[in-house]
C-alpha cells in the first residue's frame, strides 16, 4: 500500500494552491516615461562617409581579484582601483548633462544593487534616460556569463533574472537586445542559440582564437550569421560581431583616469596643443579598421575594465574627438562621421546595409590568445567550486518547484532570491570559470552556500506543508477505509504531522551528514526534480553497520552498508564519525514528487557478501583468483585484472570493449611570460611542459583493491598512490559503470605543479574524431589537430598547432564521447561528468579528462596568482564522478542507443534526486511510518521526451513555465520525433486566467518579438546535417498559439507565463 495521490497534477495543484498577490510587470509592461527607446532612438550616420559609433562602456566583473561587494562599493584599492557605485553615478550625472550622450550598461547584479540604493529623483531620472535610449542595457544577465564551462539551465536561469529585473523596472525599454559577451575567453554555440531565442538580434564578442581573427579580418568575415542549432533551425542564428580591438579604445585613445594617454588639447595658443595630431591619428585608425569590415559602418569600444568612475574625463575628451573629427568633413572634405551609439544602433545599421553575410555552424572553442597560450586550463579549474555550482543548479530547481508546489506565498521571494542570485553570481567568467583569486573564490563559496540556507527554509517548510497538505490526507482516510488493518499495523495516524525540519546535507560528497550519521531512527525524503518516474540509488554516511529501511507503506527494503574508503574518511577537515554508507534503491520515485524512507537500528549488519583484497606487490597477492575479477550481476559487468587491479573491459550484454584506465598527470609548464615561448600554465592556461603525461601510483607497492560484491551495488576500491584513489562501481540494474574518483592534496615539494587526468582508453578506432556537449544541450564533433611538428600523424587534417595537447582540448560540461570500429564491430564509448572539465581524444581509442590541477605559477592574464589551491593547511582534495557509457552502433547509420541513455542520465546527475534528512522525535518512535509519505507533483503524463525545465513562481499572481524536448533530430528512431502536448490539459484542474508564450528570457511576448533578418551569401540548405529544412521557423512568427496543439520539435524550449485564478 502506498500513499500515492496521483489524482493530482502538479500544475494542478500548485495552481489550486498559490496565491501570490503582489503584481509586477509583464513583458513589454508599460513602465518607465514613454519616450523613444531602442532602435527608434538611434542616431542616423552619413550615407557615402564612414560611420564611426562609439561605444562609451565600462566592463565590470562580477567579482575577480576583488569580491563583488568590493567592486560594488570600490574598496581595496590597492588591489584595483574600481567602485561600480561610483561608476553609474557619475555616468548618470553625464548623460543628464546632454541628450546627445549614450552609454550601456550590462551587468544587471551591479545595476540592481546601485538602483536598489537610490532616492526616487534618481530614479525618476534614469527613468528618463533608459526610456530616450541614452542609457541602453545590453546583455542584461544577472552577470556575463561564462560559455565553456557553464550549463544551459542555468546560463537561461541567470539572464532570465536580470531581465526579469530590468523588466518590472523599466518595461520594454529595458529590454536588451543584443548579447554583449566581451570578456568570456571563447564562445558556444549553443549560448548563440539561447540568446537568439532570447529574442536578441545580435551578439558582439572579443576573443576568438588569434589565427582565426585574423583569418577574419584579413577576408572580412568578423562579422556573420552564426547557426546556433542544426535542430531548431532558422530561429536559433544570431548575428554575431567581432570587435576589433579587444573591447578597448584604439590606442592612445583612453580618456579614463585609470590610463594615461594624453587628453585632447585644444588651446592653440598652448605648446600642448594636440588636436591636429589626435584627429590624424583617429582617422587613419577608423579607415585602417574599416578595411576589415564589410559595411561603411564601424564601432569602436570606447572604455575598460572598470572605467567611467570619473566619466566626465571620458565624456568631456570624446566630445571634442567627435568635434573636431567631424569638423574636417567641412574643412577637408573627410569622409569619417563620428557619434555616440550603441551596439544595438551599430547592428541596425549593419542590417540596414542590405548586404549579404558569412555564416558560422560550430563555435569558438578552444580560444588561443598566441601560440602556446590555449585557454582550456579554466575548463578544470578549481573543480570544488564548479561541483558546488552544479550542486546549486540542482538545488535552486528543487526549490522553485517545491516553492510552487508548496504554497510558499503570497509572493514574498527574498529567500528564493538569495538562491537565484547566488547563481546568477556563479555564472560570471571568472567565478565558475576558476579564474577568480583565491579570497573571491572562498566569497563566491560564502554567497552560495548563503542560497542554498535561505532555499533550505524554503524547502523544508514546503515539504512540511506538502505532508499536511488536504490531498495528502484525503488520501490517507481513503486508504485507511479501503485497507484499516494494514493502516493500523503500519501505525497510520491521521493527525497533523510532527514538526520536523528537513535539512539538506551539503557534505554528502565527501560522505558526511549530521542527521544519518548521528541519529536514529532518521527519516529520508528523496524529492524528484524529474518529470519522470525514477529509481535512484541512495547513498548515506552512517556511523554504524545494521539497518532497517522502510518505505513508505512500511514495508523493509533491500539495504546494503558499503565501507568508506580510507581515502574519504582521511580528507581534509571532514569532520564524521560515519565509517559507512547506507546503500538502498528509492524505487519509482514519483515525477516531481518524493518518497519519505525511514531508517531505524537493525540487528544484522546489511553486509556485502564477500569482500578481498587485491594487492600490486606480487609478493601480497592473493593466488587461485583466476585472471580476471568481474562486478556486476546485470547486464553490466566491469571485468578487474586478478593482479593489476586496474580495470580491463566493461561488458554490455555481448558487447565487450576493452577499457585501460589510468590517473597521470602532466606537468604544468614553467615561465616567465615574458615572450609567447615561456607561457606559464595557470588558471586560464593549460600548458603541459612537453613530456608525456606521468602514471600516478606508488612505485614501492602498485595498486591496493578491495573488493565488496552485495545485494544492490559490486564495488572496487583502488589506491593509486597517497593521493589518488577510486572507486569502481556497477549497481545491479544500472546500464552504466561509475567511477568515483579523489585527488589530492596534489604533492608539489618536487616544484612541480600538476594537471591531474583520467585517462580511459579503449580498442574503439574513433579516427581523430570525438564530440563534446555544448553547455550540456547539442553535442558537436571535434577534430583532433595535429602537432606541428607531426604533420603526418593524422595527415588529412592540415590544420596544425604547436601546443598539441592543449590545443586539443575542449570544455566537457556534461560528456565526452567517441564512436568507430571496434574490431570489426561499431561501438559507442562516452563518458559523463558530475562538474564541467577539460577533456579530449589525444590518441585514438582514448578519452581523457582533467579532473584537478594544482600549479605554481601565474600564466600572465591578469589574475596574478598561482592556482595552489589550499584547504586546511594542505592541497585541496577533490572528489568526483565519472559515469560510463557504451553501446553497440550501427554500421550504416552513426546511431546508437547509447546517445539517448546518455542524456537520460546526463539529466539524472544534473537534476539529481534530493535527499532531505530529518531527525524522528523519540516520542514517535513507535509509529513513524504513519509519517512517512509518497507525494506525486506531476502526473506521469508528459512524454517521454519532453520534460519541465522551469517551474518558477512568477510576477504577479503566475508562474514561469517552461518545457523542453531535450533529443536532437536523428538521435534516436523514437525520442527524437516531434511531439504534441495538449497544455490545457495538462491544466484542467483549473481555469487558467491565461497562458502566453513568451521569448525564452520571459522578458516579450513570444507574439511580439520579430527578430532582425540577415541574408547569407551561400544560402546552401544541403550542408545542415541533421537535415533540418533551415527555411521552416515552427515558432517564430507563428502569432497564434493553440494551447490545446502545443508542438515540441527536437531540442525546442518553449516558455510561458501562466496567470493563476
Ligand atoms: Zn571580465
Amino acid at each position: 500500500m502506498t500513499l500515492v495521490t496521483n489524482t493530482t497534477s502538479l500544475l494542478g495543484l500548485f495552481l489550486l494552491l498559490i496565491g501570490l498577490e503582489h503584481v509586477i510587470a509583464f513583458p513589454a509592461g508599460h513602465h518607465g516615461a514613454k519616450g523613444v527607446c531602442g532602435y527608434e532612438s538611434c542616431p542616423k550616420g552619413k550615407p557615402g562617409m564612414l560611420n564611426v559609433h562609439l561605444i562609451a562602456h565600462t566592463h565590470d566583473d562580477v567579482g575577480w581579484l576583488k569580491t563583488v561587494d568590493q567592486y560594488y562599493f570600490g574598496s581595496q584599492t590597492d588591489i584595483q582601483n574600481a567602485g561600480v557605485q561610483y561608476i553609474l553615478d557619475s555616468v548618470v550625472q553625464s548623460l543628464l548633462h546632454d541628450p546627445n550622450k549614450k552609454f550601456i550598461y550590462v551587468e544587471t547584479a551591479f545595476f540592481w544593487k546601485w538602483w536598489m540604493r537610490q532616492h526616487d529623483s534618481v530614479r525618476h531620472q534614469v527613468k528618463t534616460l533608459i526610456s530616450n535610449g541614452q542609457l541602453e542595457f545590453v546583455g542584461g544577465g544577472w552577470s556575463m556569463n561564462d560559455e565553456a564551462v557553464t550549463n544551459y539551465m542555468s546560463t537561461i536561469d541567470q539572464m532570465t533574472w536580470g531581465f526579469r529585473k530590468l523588466n518590472d523596472t523599466f518595461g520594454e525599454c529595458g529590454r536588451p537586445k543584443v548579447g554583449w559577451q566581451i570578456d568570456p575567453f571563447g564562445h558556444s554555440r549553443d549560448m548563440a542559440s539561447t540568446f537568439a531565442l532570447m529574442g536578441f538580434d545580435g551578439l558582439f564578442f572579443a576573443r576568438l582564437d588569434y589565427t582565426d581573427k585574423s583569418h577574419r579580418l584579413d577576408t572580412k568575415s568578423a562579422e556573420m550569421v552564426w547557426k546556433g542549432s542544426p535542430n531548431l533551425g532558422k530561429k536559433s542564428w544570431l548575428f554575431t560581431g567581432v570587435l576589433y580591438n579587444h573591447y578597448m579604445p584604439p590606442p592612445g585613445f583612453c580618456f579614463d583616469l585609470l590610463c594615461d594617454d594624453e587628453p585632447i588639447m585644444d588651446d592653440k595658443h598652448s605648446p600642448d596643443y594636440n588636436v591636429d595630431d589626435k584627429v590624424n591619428q583617429f582617422i587613419a585608425y577608423a579607415v585602417n579598421q574599416s578595411n576589415h569590415y564589410a559595411t561603411d559602418n564601424i564601432v569602436m569600444t570606447m572604455g575598460e575594465d572598470f572605467q567611467y568612475q570619473d566619466a566626465n574625463m571620458w565624456f568631456s575628451n570624446l566630445d571634442k574627438l567627435i568635434r573636431y573629427v567631424n569638423e574636417r568633413q567641412e574643412t577637408e572634405g573627410s569622409k569619417v562621421n563620428v557619434f555616440y551609439s550603441t551596439p544595438s544602433c551599430y547592428l541596425k545599421s549593419l542590417n540596414e546595409a542590405n548586404i549579404t553575410w558569412p555564416d558560422k555552424s560550430d563555435d569558438f572553442f578552444p580560444y588561443a590568445s598566441d601560440p602556446h597560450s590555449y585557454w582550456t586550463g579554466y575548463f578544470s579549474s578549481r573543480p570544488t567550486i564548479k561541483y558546488f555550482e552544479r550542486l546549486g543548479n540542482n538545488f535552486l530547481q528543487v526549490c522553485k518547484q517545491l516553492y510552487v508546489m508548496g504554497e510558499i506565498g503570497p509572493e514574498d521571494q527574498v529567500d528564493l532570491d538569495t538562491l537565484r542570485e547566488a547563481m546568477g553570481v556563479m555564472q560570471h567568467h571568472d567565478a565558475i570559470t576558476g579564474t577568480e583569486r583565491q579570497k573571491v573564490a572562498q566569497d563566491y563559496a560564502r554567497i552560495l552556500y548563503k542560497g542554498f540556507e535561505e532555499c533550505g527554509a524554503v524547502t523544508s517548510a514546503a515539504i512540511q506543508k506538502l505532508m499536511n497538505h488536504p490531498i495528502m490526507k484525503k488520501h490517507q482516510d481513503t486508504s485507511t477505509e479501503e485497507d484499516s488493518t494494514s493502516s493500523e499495523e503500519i501505525g497510520m495516524k491521521t493527525a497533523d504531522v510532527p514538526t520536523v525540519n528537513f535539512t539538506s546535507c551539503l557534505l554528502l560528497n565527501i560522505s558526511q551528514c549530521d542527521v544519518s550519521e548521528g541519529s536514529e531512527p532518521f527519516m529520508v525524503t528523496v524529492y524528484n526534480p524529474l518529470s519522470k518516474m525514477l529509481n535512484h540509488t541512495v547513498r548515506i554516511p552512517v556511523s554504524g553497520s545494521a539497518y532497517v529501511v522502510k518505505d513508505p507503506s512500511g514495508a523493509e527494503i533491500g539495504a546494503q552498508v558499503v565501507p568508506i574508503p580510507k581515502e574519504i574518511l582521511n580528507i581534509p577537515g571532514r569532520v564524521s564519525s560515519a565509517i559507512n554508507e547506507l546503500v538502498f534503491d528509492a524505487e519509482l520515485l514519483p515525477a516531481a514528487g518524493f518518497k519519505q524512507y525511514t531508517v531505524t537500528q537493525g540487528n544484522k549488519i546489511n553486509g556485502y557478501s564477500e569482500t578481498f583484497e587485491i594487492h600490486g606487490n606480487p609478493k601480497k597477492q592473493r593466488a587461485g583468483r583466476g585472471e580476471v575479477i568481474t562486478l556486476g550481476k546485470g547486464n553490466f559487468k566491469v571485468g578487474i585484472g586478478a593482479k593489476s587491479g586496474l580495470m580491463e573491459w566493461i561488458e554490455r550484454g555481448n558487447l565487450r570493449v576493452d577499457v585501460k584506465q589510468e590517473m597521470l598527470y602532466y606537468e604544468g609548464m614553467d615561465g616567465d611570460n615574458l615572450i609567447f615561448a615561456n607561457r606559464a600554465s595557470g588558471a586560464y592556461i593549460f600548458r603541459p611542459n612537453g613530456t608525456e603525461a606521468k602514471p600516478i601510483t606508488s612505485s614501492t607497492r602498485g595498486i591496493i583493491a578491495k573488493v565488496h560484491r552485495g545485494e544492490v551495488v559490486d564495488e572496487i576500491h583502488q589506491q593509486f598512490s597517497d593521493w589518488t584513489s577510486q572507486v569502481v562501481r556497477v549497481h545491479k540494474d544500472k546500464n552504466y559503470v561509475e567511477v568515483n574518483w579523489v585527488v589530492g592534496p596534489i604533492p608539489i615539494s618536487d616544484g612541480i605543479g600538476k594537471e591531474v587526468i583520467m585517462r580511459y582508453t579503449t580498442n574503439i578506432q574513433n579516427g581523430g574524431v570525438f564530440f563534446t556537449d555544448s553547455n550540456g544541450r547539442e553535442m558537436l564533433e571535434r577534430k583532433r589537430r595535429a602537432s606541428f611538428d607531426d604533420k603526418t600523424a593524422i595527415d588529412e587534417m592540415e590544420d596544425s598547432i604547436v601546443e598539441p595537447i592543449a590545443g586539443n582540448y575542449y570544455p566537457v560540461t556534461s560528456r565526452i564521447r567517441i564512436r568507430g570500429p571496434m574490431d570489426g564491430r561499431p561501438a559507442v564509448f562516452s563518458v559523463l561528468t558530475d562538474r564541467a572539465q577539460g577533456g579530449s581524444s589525444i590518441k585514438d581509442g582514448q578519452v581523457e579528462l582533467m579532473v584537478h590541477r594544482r600549479l605554481l605559477h601565474d600564466d600572465g592574464f591578469g589574475v596574478g596568482e598561482a592556482l595552489n589551491e589550499k584547504a586546511y593547511g594542505t592541497g585541496l582534495v577533490a572528489r568526483g564522478r565519472h559515469i560510463i557509457m557504451l553501446g553497440p552502433m550501427a554500421a550504416d547509420v552513426p546511431v546508437s542507443p547509447v546517445y539517448a541513455e546518455e542524456r537520460q542520465v546526463a539529466q539524472e546527475m544534473l537534476l539529481a534526486p534530493w535527499l532531505f534528512f530529518s531527525k524522528i522525535p523519540k516520542s514517535y518512535g513507535g509509529s513513524i511510518y504513519g509519517y512517512a509519505r509518497e507525494f506525486v507533483g506531476l502526473r506521469s503524463s508528459l512524454p517521454p521526451n519532453l520534460h519541465v525545465l522551469t517551474l518558477e513562481p512568477w510576477t504577479g499572481k503566475s508562474v514561469l513555465f517552461r518545457l523542453e524536448h531535450f533529443y536532437e533530430k536523428d538521435e534516436d528512431s523514437e525520442l527524437s520525433k516531434p511531439v504534441t502536448l495538449n497544455l490545457k490539459e495538462l491544466l484542467a484542474f483549473i481555469e487558467p486566467r491565461f497562458i502566453r508564450e513568451t521569448t525564452l528570457g520571459a522578458n516579450q511576448w513570444l507574439e511580439n518579438s520579430k527578430r532582425m533578418t540577415w541574408s547569407l551569401e551561400s544560402n546552401n540548405i544541403t550542408e545542415n546535417s541533421a537535415g533540418i529544412e533551415e527555411s521552416a521557423e515552427p515558432n517564430e512568427g507563428t502569432l497564434d498559439f493553440d494551447p490545446t496543439q502545443v508542438v515540441f520539435g527536437p531540442m525546442d524550449i518553449r516558455t510561458f507565463i501562466i496567470g493563476i485564478p
